[in-house]
């Protein structure tokens, strides 16, 4: 190995959880071998493409950047092509391929796609990576939990984290480990202290963690978005403590440029958004091990119901997502990958696809700072928040008066010398009562336990948090949902010292 030529993945095949009992479905195991030159193939079980209902496949799209209420359309086609070559096979987007069955890692020409970019973005500082065609984030997160967890491990999360995140990983029997954060994320010295006293703090039954859940950009719930020295510092502790990295980053692509007060605002425009040249390095791009297993997403910048992502990882992991798509979905579906990749490679190419998304940062852009403002006109002194500079939330900390807030239930209601009926005549906890008084007021937000990076969520009910989303209501109705917000939270005693 000379000093520019990258080293390959570190070797974590200790680290394999349950993906060891996966093995590859023996038809799948000759599936290249179906298209060699001159074969006649009588092997596989394929419908004949003349069967497929599908003869051609065309779609009007956004052509270029422009913002999405005026944007001209394009409209572009997929053909059939009935007699592809296993040259054409891997080159063209035809309808002959896309809809037959395929090798589980998505066609050629979409995991070209997503390879060529992930180079491009994240140019992996390791040789032995490579890329697979998910159903998005949520099957891919599913998947690397089963890749690396077995049941009784544990999953290191943001103590504040997205909650399909704790249920699948429930669902697959791993637990959770919840540190601690503030507005850049995860704390470093926060996490090397949970591993660092895990055992004591556990006892030597329960296995030390060997797999964490982050979510960088644009954070589900907190909104917050790691600087590069935080990712840093949280790759040094997963190297430190030989933590495989589950890089969950479907906001990856909406960060956008910073908040500046109305007055002095003077960054309003497209030109001044990330684009795809100013976007932040992932963990990804600081990968020299090969711990990172990388989950991108098009939901958030395509739309979620084309159910189409993909997952960067070490090669030695990826066979083991391969047999878990050969069991499961087998690969995102045929008309999803043809219409993204044609639309990604030959309609959009490079270039379009970041005029398309400075424009969507800048929907965002401005979304955001709409929001911010209102924000700031109508909770400043009932609530704090943090500005986000990526995705689509603001989490809030209502100010309610510290008596409202006592931990639910009452951990020791007998040293107080209550009884239980006493005890269960109690107030009852506060932040399902803003829950109702908001759906009383429709406007909703969704109350920070919601969020708890643990099992049990019901311990952290009091939490005084409320995640705000501003990517789906009409910018025009900001201004009534805050004002009906802050009547929330006056009846509440928000605010009052
Ligand atoms: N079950 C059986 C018995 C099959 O023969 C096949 C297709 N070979 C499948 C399931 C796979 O079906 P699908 O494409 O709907 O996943
Ligand atoms: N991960 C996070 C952190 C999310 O916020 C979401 C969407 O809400 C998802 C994953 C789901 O993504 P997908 O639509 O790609 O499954």
């Amino acid at each position: 190995v000379t000093p520019d030529e990258p080293r390959k993945a570190l070797d974590f095949s200790n680290l394999l959880g349950d993906a060891k009992r996966r093995t590859q479905t023996p038809i799948k195991s000759l599936y290249n071998l179906f298209f060699l030159p001159g074969m006649l193939n009588l092997s596989a079980g394929l419908p004949h493409p003349s069967t497929f209902a599908f003869r051609s496949l065309s779609a009007s799209v956004p052509d270029g950047p422009s913002s999405p209420s005026s944007r001209p359309l394009t409209s572009m086609s997929i053909p059939f092509l009935p007699s592809a070559d296993s040259d054409a096979i891997n080159k063209t987007i035809a309808l002959t391929h896309s809809l037959q069955y395929g090798t589980t890692r998505g066609i050629p020409a979409y995991q070209a796609f997503v390879r060529q970019h992930t180079q491009e973005i994240h140019a992996p500082p390791y040789a032995d990576w490579d890329v697979i065609g998910t159903v998005g984030n949520t099957d891919a997160l599913s998947k690397a939990i089963g890749l690396i967890g077995s049941p009784g491990d544990t999953m290191l999360v943001d103590e504040w984290t997205y909650p399909a995140a704790v249920d699948t990983a429930q669902s697959h029997d791993v637990r959770l480990g919840p540190v601690s954060m503030d507005e850049q994320g995860m704390l470093p010295d926060a996490l090397d202290q949970v591993l660092t006293n895990w055992t004591s703090t556990y006892g030597p039954d329960r296995p030390v963690p060997k797999m964490i859940y982050l979510v960088p950009t644009g954070q589900n719930p907190t909104g917050a978005t790691m600087p590069l020295e935080r990712r840093r510092a949280i790759y040094a502790q997963a190297q430190k403590h030989n933590l495989i990295i589950f890089e969950d980053d479907p906001y990856y692509y909406l960060q956008y440029a910073d908040y500046q007060s109305p007055e002095t605002r003077d960054n309003d425009h497209p030109d001044a958004q990330p684009g795809l040249s100013g976007l932040l390095p992932s963990f990804l791009s600081l990968d020299v091990d090969g711990r990172v297993i990388r989950m991108d997403s098009f939901s958030k910048i395509l739309a979620p119901g084309s159910r189409t992502g993909w997952i960067t990882a070490s090669k030695q992991f990826l066979p083991y997502i391969e047999f878990h798509n050969e069991t499961t979905v087998q690969q995102p579906s045929g008309l999803s990958q043809a219409l993204l990749t044609e639309l990604l490679t030959n309609v959009w190419s490079h270039k379009g696809w970041s005029d398309y998304l400075k424009q969507l940062q800048f929907d965002y852009f401005r979304r955001r700072n709409l929001f911010v403002d209102l924000v700031h006109r109508y909770l400043d002194g009932l609530a704090d928040y943090v500005v986000p500079e990526a995705g689509m939330f603001v989490w809030l900390r209502p100010r309610f008066p510290q008596a409202l807030l006592a931990p639910y239930p009452d951990p020791a209601p007998s040293s107080k010398g209550q009884s239980e009926a006493e005890a269960a005549a109690s107030p009852k906890p506060i932040m399902p009562q803003v829950l109702d008084a908001m759906v009383e007021a429709r406007v909703m937000l969704i109350p920070g336990y919601f969020f708890a990076g643990q099992i049990d969520r019901t311990e952290r009910v009091n939490a005084p948090y409320l995640r705000a989303a501003f990517s789906f209501t009409k910018p025009e109705e900001f201004e009534p949902a805050l004002q009906r917000l802050a009547g929330v939270l006056r009846q509440f005693d928000c605010g009052i010292e």
